[in-house]
């Protein structure tokens, strides 16, 4: 780890902490994140391995955060892992904030939503091609090049071989706000569409510049769902009343959608609604959302 300057740290993720540091060679800025694998006599477990091995052919894609390199150091016997990624100079989320509150306070232009929905959707159908679902898709894991104007997805699969826990290694407890109906009522088996809720509700917070659905637990979740695309029915979704998790809940009607992103367009509301289907096989997929109509006028060469 010589070869790097720590600089200091730039956030914590569901996994450990992220540093800024510089490669010493090069100059080069990186993001430095210690793993906290679980390492037996044997080494690096072999899912481990796997699952690095997978982050590494996934992030060559330009809208996945590269993975540059991988350090295996030793620490008084104690074997730790450094994962090397390119540095970005902010995540969405803080981008998001900076437009709220402060001397920058007013809403995202509407071209670079466009443009950042259409990056994430690129992003997300690479690893969906790829058979790897992200699963905890929200604007702190979108890294983002304010200059460049280019978006960016991080915290891919990394130690979550089965499920994103319920706190993180400090017991924050994971956000709820991103979470797809269906995992939120128990459903065991879940696919791509899982992704394509919470890129909906990104979607509606680059608008809103507030979270969609700001659930503080898995019931409050589902009732600000349920509030405005209203209550699923067993016609509308076939199965749902049988999930694990389904309770009686109130009967809502759905509500407009636009009058939740006021300052979005009529094609901008349909690619949401699109996203936010209740039923995962009717929900759009990253594939054909990027052949939208809200994306004709985005200039697609720059990409
Ligand atoms: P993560 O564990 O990937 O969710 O990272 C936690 C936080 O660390 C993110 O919300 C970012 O603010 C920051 N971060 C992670 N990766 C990078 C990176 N490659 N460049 C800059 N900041 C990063």
């Amino acid at each position: 780890m010589e070869k790097y300057e720590k600089l200091e740290k730039v956030g914590e993720g569901t996994y450990g902490k992220v540093y800024r540091a510089k490669d010493k060679a090069t100059g080069q800025l990186v993001a430095l994140k210690k793993t906290r694998l679980e390492m037996d006599e044997e080494g690096i477990p072999p899912t481990a391995l796997r699952e690095i091995s997978l982050l590494k052919m996934l992030s060559h894609s330009l809208y996945i955060v590269r993975l540059l390199c991988v350090e295996h150091i030793d620490k008084n016997g104690k074997p730790i892992l450094y994962l090397v990624f390119e540095y970005l100079d902010t995540d969405l989320k803080k981008f998001i904030d900076s437009h709220r509150k402060g001397p920058n306070a007013r809403p995202l232009p509407p071209p670079l939503i466009q443009s950042f929905l259409y990056q994430l959707c690129k992003g997300v159908a690479h690893c969906h091609s790829h058979g790897v679902l992200h699963r905890d898709l929200k604007p702190q894991n979108l890294l983002v090049d304010k200059e460049k104007g280019i978006l960016k997805i991080a915290d891919l699969g990394l130690g979550r071989a089965f499920t994103v826990p319920m706190k993180s290694y400090t017991h924050e407890i994971v956000t709820l706000w991103y979470r797809a109906p269906e995992v939120l009522l128990g459903s065991t088996h879940y696919s791509t569409a899982v992704d394509m809720w919470s890129v909906g509700c990104i979607f509606a917070e680059m608008v809103r510049r507030q979270a969609l659905f700001p659930g503080d637990s898995e019931f409050q979740q589902l009732l600000y769902i349920f509030r405005l695309v209203g209550t699923p029915t067993d016609k509308q979704w076939p199965g749902v009343t049988s999930l694990r998790d389904w309770h009686v809940y109130p009967q809502w009607e759905p509500q407009n959608l636009a009058s939740a992103v006021p300052a979005l367009g009529p094609d901008g509301v349909d690619l949401l609604a699109n996203m936010l289907k209740f039923d995962p096989a009717d929900r759009i997929s990253a594939k054909a959302a990027l052949d939208h109509p809200y994306f004709d006028s985005l200039d697609k060469s720059q990409f």
